[in-house]
């Protein structure tokens, strides 16, 4: 069992989930500004199986995808991780992990850490209402995004739900996993885009690089 399952002083649990194909300072701030502006007790990165927007795509992994994560998290004492996803097969559905969350800690007010873009997907995603109904939303903004069009966007939901999407402003960091892919594949430096110990286990493993 993971910690954070038998833990009996959860008032606020934070998901903060992702492919993290790798986990990278994005996260990390954006995980570390909500656990403080909104008490969190926990921050639980739980990284994707397949997920049902990217089954297309390569991806990492699963078993490494979590070690990365597991790596990244060490320092936090705030932090942790759940294999609830890697672990299961098939596609992951955030409606499964928001209900296997709150089984486990009932008496925890559940929130759902995300970056904005990845809200505006909120609406394609399945068991919306049920989703947004079981989770606060913490939405991760950079300094002067449009909340504006993130609202229009959201319009056709209802009030009640809207009023459950919170934004938090995050530094501007323009870290992606994408770009770190890439980088790693062209041979170019990662160094100060992710934790040392992230960047030693993809060069230990020999992630992303070209196969030659
Ligand atoms: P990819 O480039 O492969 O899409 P990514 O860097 O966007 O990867 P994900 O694993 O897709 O990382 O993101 C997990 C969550 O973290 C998403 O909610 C995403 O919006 C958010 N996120 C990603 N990068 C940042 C960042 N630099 N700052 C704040 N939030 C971020
Ligand atoms: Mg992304």
């Amino acid at each position: 069992m993971e910690s954070w399952m038998r833990a009996k002083d959860i008032k606020r649990l934070a998901i903060m989930g992702g492919t993290f194909d790798p986990v990278h300072y994005g996260h990390l701030v954006a995980a570390e500004g909500a656990r403080h502006e909104f008490q969190l007790d926990r921050v639980i990165f739980i990284p994707s199986g397949r997920p049902p927007h990217k089954t297309s795509e390569q991806i990492t992994d699963p078993v490494h995808r979590l070690a990365m994560v597991k790596n990244a998290v060490q320092s936090n004492a705030h932090f942790e991780t759940s294999a609830l996803e890697t672990e299961s097969d098939g596609v992951s559905y955030t409606i499964d992990t928001v209900r296997k969350v709150q089984e486990l800690q009932p008496s925890a007010d559940i929130y759902f850490i995300t970056g904005a873009d990845a809200v505006l997907q909120i609406l394609t995603w399945k068991n919306v209402e049920e989703i947004l109904s079981t989770c606060t939303f913490i939405a991760a903004t950079r300094p002067g995004y449009a909340l504006e069009s993130l609202e229009h966007r959201l319009s056709s939901l209802s009030r009640e739900y809207i009023n459950n999407i919170y934004t938090m402003e995050v530094p501007a960091l323009a870290i992606s996993s994408t770009d770190i892919r890439n980088r790693v594949f062209n041979g170019k430096p990662i160094k100060y885009l992710l934790p040392e110990r992230v960047e030693k286990f993809i060069s230990n493993s020999k992630l992303y690089c070209r196969e030659d």
